[in-house]
């Protein structure tokens, strides 16, 4: 991967033929007890954790070639959230990327933060040309719970882990985050890209420790399974991840480190 631009919202970097872009929709404070030590009672009663706040980057990405085979992959919070979030139409604007030029978006799951900026925080349609919404196919029920969405309903395209949506472009199941949590692995000839979707939520412990599960997971237990095998592939094949979660600009290398992995962002 090669360092393109950066801006205050927008991370540009290019691998063969593809730009890829990590735009920032935001930020969001969670309560760090959310991060769960569940064989570490020291790291409980050494610090009053109900107390702290874990801030986590809500970031998504962008990928074409010569302005083709565009996916913008999640969308953000729009206006659902807090106003720490839906910012990602600001950060497309620094990027230079028209919105209009969206065509696909592949959700990683049907959390707030990834599918609600669907819609701007006013209302209208975020991606007037969109056609087409890959997502997992144990995810559209949690997707249409949301009423606001129902309009998309007609553009929903479910796939399964392994399904191949293009020549360069695999999916990849990640069970315990949420159902139907979804992966995407980009191949550009020079690299392996994984967008992990929410693979980690707090980067700072869980790539040293990847043991530590998330309370919001569905399966905490499943998803830290996930979460190991997948990093230790990544880092055997040297499998570059690009996560919601991960920070800024939330794209990168792992290698491996003490008993777990750090993370070399791009850049
Ligand atoms: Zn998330």
């Amino acid at each position: 991967m090669e360092f393109l631009s950066q801006s205050a919202n927008a991370f540009g970097c290019a691998s063969g033929a593809w730009n890829i872009w990590s735009l920032s929709d935001g930020y969001v404070d969670l309560p760090a007890e959310t991060l769960r030590y569940p064989n570490d009672k020291s790291d409980r009663q050494s610090s009053r954790r109900e107390d702290l706040l874990v801030r986590l980057s809500v970031n998504c990405f962008l990928f074409d070639r010569s302005n083709q085979d565009c996916v913008l992959i999640d969308c953000g919070a729009g206006g659902s959230w807090d106003p720490s979030m839906g910012h990602l139409g600001k950060a497309m604007a620094e990027a230079g990327i028209d919105s209009s030029s969206v065509t696909v978006v592949a959700l990683t799951h049907a959390h707030g933060d990834h599918i609600n900026g669907l819609l701007m925080p006013d209302g209208q349609r975020a991606f007037k040309n969109l056609c087409k919404i890959v997502i997992g196919e144990d995810a559209v029920q949690e997707f249409l719970a949301e009423p606001k969405l129902a309009e998309f309903r007609s553009l929903l395209a479910p796939i399964n882990g392994g399904d191949r949506l293009a020549d360069h472009l695999l999916s990849v199941a990640i069970p315990g985050h949420a159902p139907g949590h979804m992966g995407y692995l980009l191949s550009t000839n020079e690299d392996d890209i994984l967008f992990c979707g929410d693979l980690i939520h707090v980067p700072a412990a869980q790539f040293a420790r990847p043991e530590l599960t998330w309370a919001y997971d569905e399966d905490e237990l499943l998803a830290r399974t996930s979460r190991r095998e997948l990093l230790q592939e990544a880092a055997r094949a040297r499998t570059g991840l690009a996560g919601a979660h991960l920070g800024r600009p939330g794209i990168g290398r792992i290698v491996e480190e003490g008993r777990g992995y750090a993370f070399v962002p791009a850049g």
